[in-house]
């Protein structure tokens, strides 16, 4: 059972302290673009690090740390998330500075639009793909976001954070072995920032880039409506949606969730689909492709948090390898 109020209580002192907004029993159907799920036990805004660091002290050990950025990858279960979920506040954490050397710091509420703009004012090159991906800095490092042939792993030189207990930790790029979105991210580490490299390149072909991008999104993705972007990562030689097509799952419907009928690996909430419904679909088309094509999908949409109590879902497990 989820105690928010309850959880507060054991920060103590500190509790009064922060100055970021304390949120208990917070609606994760409000932050995420599925907008369905659960709520958080107990949401925490820090408006700086010195407050995320106050508020690491107070947390007790046994406490779950769950952080999370524009919860435009994220999947909250309804049975909610258990312990604190941490979201930083644009104030504290949504800056962007250049360096020199086309270098850039900025922080991990920079929406990647806002990077990707600002790059351009720089005259720096290498950030137009973010201009079409709607999460945050933090969520792209965590993810290894991408898009048009380029990847956030490509920029990084160094990632800023604090883990679990406040301290201070800096990740070097090499250190977080980027894949095909994805990253091994130390467990329990905030990224409040990094410093990230582009290379010179004149204004005009960003902005011409950065048109592309926006056209192709306004033309291949169901960019209004409630969604996670893509579903599934691209299994090694094949695209998702072409075996999710194959299958015959382009616009499935279970419940409120339905697999868009424009880009066939993304979900959409159709106005009142529960988490369950989502999951439920998302098993659904994975035991589909499995039938159809002996390809196993594997979901990129990060699904997190509790069933609620007789409403378990089972992920799909193909005979063999069971
Ligand atoms: C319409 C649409 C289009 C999309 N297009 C693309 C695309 O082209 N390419 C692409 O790669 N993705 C795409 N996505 C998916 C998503 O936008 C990216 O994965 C994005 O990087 C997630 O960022 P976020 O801030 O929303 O992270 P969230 O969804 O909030 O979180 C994602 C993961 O990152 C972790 N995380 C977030 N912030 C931090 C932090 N500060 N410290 C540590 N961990 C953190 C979370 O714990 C979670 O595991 C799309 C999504 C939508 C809805």
């Amino acid at each position: 059972m989820l105690d928010g109020k309850k959880l507060m209580k054991r920060l103590g002192a500190a509790a009064s302290q922060l100055r970021g907004r304390l949120a208990p029993d917070s609606g994760m159907d409000r932050v995420t673009w599925l907008r369905a799920g659960g709520p958080a036990e107990l949401l925490f805004h820090p408006l700086d690090e010195d407050d995320l660091q106050l508020f690491l002290h107070a947390l007790p050990e046994d406490v779950p740390l769950t952080v999370i950025g524009f919860g435009s990858n994220l999947l909250v279960r309804d049975g909610g998330l258990e312990g604190a979920v941490v979201r930083l506040s644009a104030k504290g954490f949504g800056q962007q500075e250049a360096v020199g050397d086309n270098r850039i710091v900025a922080g991990a509420i920079s929406p990647d639009k806002h990077i990707a703009g600002f790059a351009m004012d720089q005259g720096i090159g290498g950030f137009s793909f973010l201009y079409g991906i709607p999460g945050s800095l933090g969520g792209a490092l965590a993810m290894n976001a991408g898009a048009h042939g380029c990847e956030i792993g490509d920029r990084v030189v160094e990632i800023y954070g604090l883990n679990r207990k406040g301290e201070k930790v800096t990740i070097p790029r090499e250190a977080m072995r980027y894949g095909d979105r994805s990253a091994r991210m130390p467990d329990d580490v905030i990224i409040t920032g990094a410093l990230l490299e582009g290379f010179a390149k004149d204004r005009a072909a960003i902005r011409e880039e950065m048109e592309v991008v926006r056209n192709h999104r306004e033309t291949v993705q169901p960019v209004q409506k409630k969604t996670g972007g893509s579903t599934f990562r691209n299994p090694d030689g094949h695209a998702a949606w072409r075996l999710i097509d194959e299958a015959g799952c382009r616009g499935l419907m279970i419940g409120g969730a339905q697999m868009s009928p424009v880009n066939c690996n993304s979900m959409i909430n159709l106005g009142h689909a529960s988490a369950y419904d989502l999951e439920y679909l998302g098993e659904t088309v994975r035991e589909r492709v499995y039938n159809h094509t002996g390809i196993l999908l594997e979901w990129e949409i990060r699904r997190l948090g509790k069933y609620p109590e007789g409403r378990e879902l089972y992920a799909f497990v193909p005979q063999e390898l069971d």
